[in-house]
Order: structure tokens, then C-alpha cells, then sequence
């Protein structure tokens, strides 16, 4: 029996995790390099002499004369968490295809949980601002599921704190590629017509089970084709790859979370999608969250607390 790629796969094991950013020194130089591949350019004036403080960790320019830190204006901005545990944060929800609780961040890299929640929800905000300029393209599964507080299911309804989403996962040969986990106003053709223009590229070929809201895929200028199966989660062959990466979203979300509040579901499912979409190169994941956290704009625990959909809208 052929190995499986993802399960068997080498990853940043934790002696080579330490020796890259095992120090304060180390994570620090690692997002300099990041931020300033040619070296430093002042992000006021744009010229590039500097003098660097140490113990500060500030770059002060020699002709504006403007200090800043390498977090400014990034994720990591205005943290008092060191750098190491940031970095052993995006190693832990990065290096596996498995989440990682709240709980056992918090103990993981030794901050209480309230830090580690903010941590966790500013790396999945990346994760989610990051998914969103992608597009999916070629043969497309779709289906239609809710995440909640109560049992997660298909077409489950009447729970406030439930959440639509849309998943659907673009196959090649046969094997799924990419997925996407998409959280929706509700299932009406209108949302998916807007869902499917945002996130589907044209030329597609969509299959789905003919749920009616998925006449929207047509109005977005995507070709649909539906295959009727009847009564609960198909177990038709085509909707093979739909019907895994849900059940195993559902499942991790069950095992790991317990619940997720509905107005933070959007970035746990992003974070899935994330990782799921990373899942054959996870030696590489650590630097690629990084280098988009530092080019996503800090991100305030009252941005992230914030109701993403109108509590109205959750019932679909
Ligand atoms: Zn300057």
C-alpha cells in the first residue's frame, strides 16, 4: 500500500524549530529578513541609514530621524509576548495538519489562555485575510453545511449560534487539491451567486446535489452540474473528496474545540482551510504565516471580537 504523502512527510521537527528560532535574537532577525530583504528602508522618509538600539529593539532612521520596530504596523504589533512564542505559536498551528486548542497553546508556550486566544485569533485573522485572494479553479465538489454550538450537520437548522457555510474542494485527476471553507449569510441563490463571482475562477465545472441556492453558481458565470442523491450526506463516489474534508473539519472542530463561538467560526474554518491547503509541505508553513503576518495590518482584540455576520443572518 503506497505511503500517504501528508502522514509521512518530514516537517520542522522541534530540534530544527529551535535551532532556527529557538532565541529572541534569532525570531527577530528572521522577521528583519522578512520585512527588509535589502536591508532597511525607513517607512517614512524611504532612506535606508540607520542606527539600531538593542536593548529597544528600535531602528531609528539617520535622516528623519523616526524610530521603528521590526513589529510596527504588523500582527505583531504592540505584543508583549516575546518573539519565541509567537513563533512557537505559528509553529504549533502550523506544523501539523491537526488544530491546536486554546487550552494547550496556552500551555505550549507558558501564557495564560486569554493571551493565547489573541495570539491564536490573530494568526487564524492572517490565515483568513490570506485564503480570501484565492480562487478556486477546474472541477469543483460544493456542498452546504452549518458550525455551531449545537451538533454540526447538513442542512441542521434552528440554532441562532449556528453558522452557514459553503465547502467545496477543486479536484485534479481524481485527487483533491485545494478546499475552501466559506462562511455565508445564508444559503440563498444571491449569497452563493456572490460567493461563487469572489471565489471561483471562470471555466470551472462545479458539481453539487442541486440544493436550489446552487442555481447561484450559474448566475455567477460558472458552469454547474448537479447529481441528485437523494436524502442526507451523499455517499455518491463524485462527492467523495466534499464528503471527507467536511467530516473531518466537523470532527476536528468536535475533538479540538469542543464549540466555536459563531462569531469567530469564519477563522477557525479559515485556519482548515489554511492548513489543508498547505498540507504536503508543512516544513514550510511556519515561515509562509509569518511572512504574511507581516504584511497584514495589526489586528486589535476589538476588531477580532467583533460580530462578523448580524446574529439575524445566522439562522440562514
Ligand atoms: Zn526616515
Amino acid at each position: 500500500m503506497a505511503r500517504n504523502q501528508v502522514q509521512f512527510q518530514k516537517g520542522l521537527g522541534m530540534a530544527q524549530f529551535m535551532a532556527l528560532y529557538g532565541t529572541e535574537e534569532l525570531c527577530h532577525e528572521a522577521l528583519v529578513k522578512m520585512r527588509w530583504p535589502d536591508g532597511f528602508v525607513c517607512p517614512k522618509c524611504a532612506k535606508r541609514r540607520y542606527s539600531f538600539c538593542a536593548p529597544k529593539k528600535l531602528f531609528q532612521c539617520s535622516s528623519c530621524h523616526r524610530q521603528t520596530s521590526v513589529r510596527a504596523g504588523t500582527v505583531f504589533q504592540k505584543s508583549r509576548t516575546p518573539l519565541t512564542k509567537w513563533f512557537l505559536a505559528m509553529h504549533l498551528l502550523t506544523g501539523s495538519k491537526n488544530d491546536i486548542s486554546g487550552l494547550e497553546l496556552a500551555r505550549q508556550i507558558d501564557v495564560k489562555w486569554d493571551t493565547a486566544w489573541l495570539i491564536k485569533q490573530k494568526l487564524m485573522e492572517v490565515m483568513l485575510q490570506r485564503n480570501a485572494i484565492y480562487k478556486l479553479s477546474g472541477d469543483i465538489q460544493i456542498d452546504d453545511a452549518y458550525q455551531g454550538s449545537e451538533k454540526a450537520g447538513k442542512r441542521g437548522r434552528g440554532a441562532a449560534n449556528k453558522l452557514p457555510f459553503v465547502a467545496a474542494v477543486a479536484t485534479r485527476d481524481g485527487r483533491p487539491i485545494y478546499m475552501q471553507l466559506r462562511c455565508l449569510p445564508g444559503f440563498t441563490k444571491d449569497a452563493i451567486k456572490t460567493y461563487a463571482r469572489a471565489n471561483i475562477a471562470p471555466g470551472s465545472r462545479v458539481l453539487s446535489d442541486g440544493l436550489n441556492c446552487f442555481k447561484g453558481i450559474v448566475a455567477a458565470g460558472v458552469a454547474h452540474v448537479i447529481k441528485i442523491t437523494g436524502g442526507g450526506r451523499p455517499k455518491d463516489p463524485d462527492f467523495k473528496w466534499i464528503n471527507t474534508g467536511l467530516g473531518n473539519v466537523q470532527s476536528a472542530i468536535k475533538s479540538t474545540l469542543r464549540s466555536c463561538d459563531a462569531r469567530h467560526t469564519p477563522r477557525y474554518l479559515a485556519a482548515f482551510e489554511w492548513r489543508y491547503n498547505r498540507r504536503f509541505e508543512l516544513a514550510k508553513n511556519l515561515e509562509r504565516l509569518a511572512r504574511v503576518a507581516m504584511m497584514i495590518e495589526p489586528q486589535p482584540r476589538s476588531t477580532l471580537a467583533a460580530i462578523r455576520l448580524k446574529s439575524a443572518d445566522l439562522t440562514g
